[in-house]
């Protein structure tokens, strides 16, 4: 007989609660706040064909699931502490709720993060999940906080992610190595969760890459109302990125989409600081360029030139 809805609940995403005072099962999680706290709560919303192939393996679609979410705390510096998942899907697969639970909470256990509750039904493959995080009352990390003279950051490598979903759709042709790299980019990325609370009080602004740098960086530009020059060449980038065509690369490093890095700004004065604080977080840190007065968003190559690039990130109304 075919697994019903409360089975399906109790077997893979119950587990006995840990933090939180109620977990799942009944009408409402509770979950106490630490005193001094406050929330930061964000959700994310995975519809299959569009922001995820019907290609990817149930345990790494858990995975990207919660880690865009923990990715956002993480842009706000917050750590994370409970989140809800509303769950649409054709039919009550085994074998594809085992392993999407196993990616899942996999994630959620490596950052002490809590499955309190959700919701269930039959429909097209959509994944929603709700995240909550904590961070020192006025701490969190915002957009808006960029100053002229600030030095802007990034972490890990830009394009990756990118560089996989052309490969995946014939427009580029990479290694095998090449590819399992970006595809582990892809459909694996690590929130910098870490880095995000050690940033507290260090960074002025800071938002996540999921949209490209160039269009989440105009977020920050237009919250903080300031503007910026990017360096090309100071980019981040894995060494095998060098195996697409110059044009493509720069696409995937600027317009990339999906990579889930910080993208953060700093006083210049507190360079050696936002160094220290990166390796303390186990993440690689680059200086990308720095925060003007304006609102030009400008990108230079090595001379200083300038480069031509259409500033926009993806929209999912406009593409
Ligand atoms: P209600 O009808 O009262 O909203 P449901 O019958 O939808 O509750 O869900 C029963 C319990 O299972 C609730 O505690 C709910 O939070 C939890 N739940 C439902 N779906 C999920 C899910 N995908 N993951 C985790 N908990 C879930
Ligand atoms: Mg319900």
């Amino acid at each position: 007989m075919a697994l019903g809805e409360f089975e399906l609940i109790d077997r893979f995403f119950r587990r006995p609660a840990r933090q939180a005072v109620v977990g799942v099962g009944d009408d409402c999680a509770v979950v106490a706040p630490t005193p001094g706290m406050q929330w930061c709560v964000t959700t994310d919303l995975l519809v299959e064909g569009r922001h995820f192939l019907p290609t990817v393996a149930p345990e790494r679609l858990g995975h990207k699931a919660l880690a865009v979410n923990l990715s956002d705390l993480a842009a706000c510096g917050a750590e994370p502490r409970a989140f809800t998942l509303a769950l649409a899907m054709p039919r009550a697969d085994e074998a594809f709720l085992e392993g999407f639970a196993r990616g899942l909470l996999a994630l959620a256990d490596a950052h002490g993060i809590e499955l309190v509750g959700g919701d269930t039904t039959a429909g097209p493959l959509v994944i929603s999940i709700t995240a909550f995080g904590e961070v020192p009352a006025g701490r969190a990390l915002l957009r808006g906080g960029a100053r002229a003279g600030d030095d802007l950051w990034v972490s890990g490598t830009l394009g990756d992610a990118r560089a996989a979903l052309e490969a995946f759709r014939g427009n580029a042709r990479i290694s095998a190595e090449a590819f399992d790299a970006a595809r582990c980019a892809m459909e694996r990325p690590q929130p910098r969760v870490a880095l995000g609370i050690a940033l507290r009080g260090l960074a002025t602004s800071a938002i996540d890459l999921s949209d490209g740098l160039l269009g989440d960086l105009g977020h920050v530009l237009r919250a903080s109302g300031v503007g910026a020059c990017v360096e090309l060449a100071a980019l981040p980038r894995s060494r095998w990125l060098g195996e697409l065509p110059p044009a493509l690369q720069r696409i995937c490093l600027l317009q990339g989409g999906d990579d889930y890095e910080l993208l953060f700004t700093a006083p210049a004065a507190r360079a050696a600081a936002v160094q220290a604080a990166a390796q303390g977080a186990g993440v690689a840190v680059a200086r990308i360029g720095r925060i003007e007065p304006g609102a030009a968003l400008r990108v230079v190559d090595a001379d200083g030139r300038a480069v031509e690039v259409a500033a926009s990130g993806f929209d999912h109304f406009r593409t």
